[in-house]
């Protein structure tokens, strides 16, 4: 069964941990605009210089920049394929201009799954993170840490500790979640798609365990 997903949920909850593993088991492709745009910056794009500084303070990429960015990696997907949103929309217009890409290749938003955790809890997980710089998995060295230091147990990429990771930064982000995309809740209610949440303050097995039952399918 093929579905167009979208991970709602602050920083720091879990969404690339859940989006990763279920595209692993399902074969779904995983499309995270943070991802997308670090690597833009890795690869010294035009939109990875435009977007850096503005990352680095924890504040959103214009909405047009995204959208041109999620418009052109759909190209590369296959028309059947399963995809998973991470971290997009993260605004009311983002949130308008998937549905009217969407819209273009005949497709639409089947799921909207919404994350939740106490800050507190975000925080503390934020601060723990390393990020694979080559695949994107998460480890948590409080929790859960990589089989060996610094390197990556999927891909064996480098795992870094991310610039706006840093506690200042995360506050900043923790805010912008709260005035620019939690409206998203609300718009998503009340949206074609069926709006699931699911408690991300619990281990991580028993978020995945949830969230494939939001998503109505089995226990693989
Ligand atoms: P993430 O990896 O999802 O935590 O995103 C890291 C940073 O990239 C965010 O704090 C924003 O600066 C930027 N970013 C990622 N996705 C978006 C988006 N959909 N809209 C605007 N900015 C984004």
């Amino acid at each position: 069964m093929s579905m167009v997903v979208i991970l709602l949920g602050p920083p720091g909850v879990g969404k690339g941990t859940q989006a990763v593993r279920l595209a692993d088991s399902m074969g779904g492709e995983h499309v995270s605009t943070g991802d997308l745009l670090r690597a833009a910056r890795r690869d010294g794009t035009e939109l990875g210089k435009k977007s850096k500084e503005l990352m680095d303070a924890g504040e959103l990429v214009p909405d047009d920049l995204i959208l041109d960015l999620v418009r052109d990696h759909l190209k590369g997907v296959a028309p059947e394929a399963s995809i998973l949103f991470d971290g997009f929309p993260r605004t009311t217009a983002q949130a308008d201009g998937l549905d009217r890409v969407l819209e273009e290749a005949g497709r639409r938003v089947d799921k909207v799954v919404l994350f939740e955790a106490p800050d507190e809890e975000l925080t503390k997980r934020l601060s723990g993170r390393r990020s694979c710089m080559e695949c994107a998995a998460v480890f948590n060295v409080s929790f859960k840490d990589s089989e060996v230091d610094g390197i990556c147990d999927r891909c064996g990429g480098p795992l870094i500790h991310r610039v706006d990771d840093e506690p200042e930064t995360v506050m900043r982000r923790l805010e912008v979640y709260q005035s620019q995309t939690a409206p998203l809740v609300s718009h998503y209610e009340n949206h074609d798609a069926k709006m699931a949440r699911v408690s991300a303050d619990q281990p991580a097995d028993d978020v995945y365990r949830a969230f494939r039952t939001a998503l109505g399918l089995d226990w693989a």
